[in-house]
């Protein structure tokens, strides 16, 4: 099932709901993080607001944020 290294293609970017590997609308690569979008309407928002959502990837991938980076 699911591997002990739990990367954020995991999870949808912008709301956070539990996107199966492979599954989901479709995923992108940020530097060297893969993150997954679950639909049409969550890549709209992403591209409407990609700075913060990029802010927010390279925070969490600094360690400055732990799994709960999803809540507003
Ligand atoms: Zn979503």
């Amino acid at each position: 099932m699911k591997s002990s290294s739990e990367s954020s293609d995991a999870y949808c970017l912008v709301c956070g709901k539990a996107v199966d590997h492979g599954g989901g609308f479709c995923r992108l690569a940020i530097g060297d993080v893969m993150v997954a979008l679950c639909c049409p309407l969550c890549l709209d928002t992403f591209n409407g607001d990609k700075l913060r959502f990029e802010a927010k990837l390279r925070a969490k991938s600094e360690g400055l944020l732990d799994s709960q980076w999803f809540t507003p």
